[in-house]
């Protein structure tokens, strides 16, 4: 045998007896098996042909198995490209090699390499008589021939996709994208979707995903980031995790009439948040705020808690906090850099309304909360702006010792002269307006009604207000109808 030939060989077999660990090393795919018999294999016939002779068939099969392997290994490149890229054009060569690989594998692969099977078996009697040794190779060729037929019926299962305009995707891929340790999560985002669409977003999951219901749309730090990030905001906090509490000042700073409007101190009570982006939308982007914004000075903290909103807690801060009873004290950064504010507030004209969103859990509808009789005022004004507040489950309890680091309670102690808790249930409408769930719309009108109620505290000449309802939406002039049969005035505007 030439040094050169001999050469190859060896090269040749180092690289099988690489590829053979390699596939061992590798995450399983579909066809281990026969990759491993073809290794195996393959480097039985180059063993077996080197030490018998049989150098002519070793060369041969040798330089049959491989070429195959460019087109192919190019076309997967241009598939990954494509994907990285998102760009058609690598695609289009991914087709187009991958056609190229499936010709050149039938040509090599079955069509030459059954020649070499046919000649080493029944050719090569005419010229002499094959021994043990001979006889192994031939059984080797035909086992490898039996592997090329089971790869070229994948390789045509490709093809037939192709043919539909699917795509050549890597059959024995597929189990690399299964993997089970990396599910894909699926959550349901409001960033780029209208509020008036209804919520419950149907999504092609596959039996290995992770799949998150929730009974009320989430609302997240990132969220609310994202909503913010076109307007100028303050931070009032610094948090333990080392987020910002982010602060929005609008309407007229030099205003003596303060408003401060809260929410999310508990981080589980998501239509919270969605209560507050209608006060947010409303007063950012409303031409029907300029009243609210021309009158009022207002301070607009929408997630107070905004460590526990991030780390998935319902209640607390990072350090276990309950936000909405220690209002008074230093126990949280989060409610001490609120009170500083609010005492900043104090020094620049009259504390008019403090407005402290929630969620409850057990209780339906939309109702609030009062220190005693204190705020009935605002709870009627806010009654005839929105139908959806329960007027009648409003409720007034007298201050307790014990309630002192209550947001509406400690506001209330700063001079705050009207102090509400708004309560946004987690499911159902009051019974008065129907037992549907409250949809996003539902929740952010009641911000707007709130920014209204707040606003026409200061014209006592026009109450009673007329009901006010959410424009263009069907869904609430139903329920604006069952609160006219029910003896509210309604009015719905253009
Ligand atoms: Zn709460």
């Amino acid at each position: 045998m030439r040094s050169d030939l001999r050469c190859f060989y060896i090269l040749y077999a180092a690289r099988y007896i690489q590829a053979a660990v390699t596939v061992l090393l590798e995450p399983k795919r579909k066809d281990f098996l026969e990759m491993m018999v073809h290794h195996i294999v393959t480097i039985g016939v180059v063993y077996v042909s080197y030490f018998c002779g049989w150098n002519r068939v070793g060369v041969v099969v040798m330089v049959l198995l491989d070429p195959a392997d460019v087109p192919l290994h190019l076309a997967k490149l241009c598939k990954y490209t494509s994907e990285a890229l998102e760009m058609n054009i690598w695609q289009f060569f991914a087709d187009r090699l991958f056609e190229f690989f499936a010709v050149l594998f039938f040509v090599t692969r079955l069509v030459m390499f059954g020649y070499v099977c046919w000649s080493a078996h029944i050719e090569s009697e005419q010229y002499f008589h094959l021994d043990y040794a001979a006889k192994l190779c031939v059984l080797l060729l035909y086992l490898l021939m039996v592997l090329q037929l089971y790869w070229f019926g994948l390789i045509l299962k490709v093809a037939m996709k192709l043919l539909r305009g699917q795509g050549a995707e890597d059959i024995r891929s597929d189990d690399e994208d299964e993997d089970p340790k990396l599910p894909m999560i699926y959550t349901v985002s409001q960033k780029k979707r209208p509020l008036n669409q209804q919520t419950g977003t149907a999504c092609n999951a596959r039996c290995q995903d992770e799949c998150f219901l929730a009974y009320s749309e989430p609302y997240t730090f990132t969220d609310l980031l994202y909503d913010l990030a076109p307007w100028p905001w303050e931070s009032l906090a610094v948090t333990m995790m080392g987020n910002q509490v982010p602060a929005l000042r609008l309407g007229n700073q030099l205003s003596t009439q303060r408003v401060c409007i809260v929410a999310r101190a508990h981080p589980g009570e998501t239509c919270a948040s969605w209560v507050m982006r209608g006060v947010m939308d409303f007063l950012l982007s409303d031409p029907e705020a300029q009243a609210c914004l021309e009158q009022l000075a207002w301070l607009i903290v929408p997630m107070l808690n905004p460590d526990g909103v991030a780390a998935g807690r319902t209640r607390t801060n990072l350090e276990s906090v309950d936000l909405n009873r220690h209002h008074h004290d230093d126990a949280a950064a989060e409610t001490k850099g609120l009170r500083a504010a609010l005492q900043a507030e104090s020094q620049r004209g009259e504390l008019l309304a403090f407005i402290d969103i929630h969620s409850h859990s057990k209780r339906r509808g939309i109702f609030a909360i009062a220190n005693g009789n204190d705020a009935d005022r605002l709870v009627s004004l806010l009654a005839n702006r929105t139908p959806l507040l329960d007027l009648q489950g409003t409720n007034r309890t007298e201050t307790r010792p014990q309630d002192v680091g209550v947001g509406r309670v400690a506001a209330a102690a700063q001079g705050y002269k009207y102090s509400l808790t708004i309560e946004s249930s987690l499911c159902a409408r009051h019974l008065a307006i129907g037992g549907e769930h409250l949809l996003l719309q539902d929740l952010a009108s009641v911000g707007r009604a709130i920014c209204f109620a707040v606003t026409d505290l200061l014209y006592p000449e026009n109450e009673p207000v007329e009901v006010i309802c959410a424009k263009g939406d069907d869904d609430l002039d139903e329920d604006a109808d069952a609160a006219e049969d029910e003896g509210f005035r309604v009015f719905t505007p253009e």
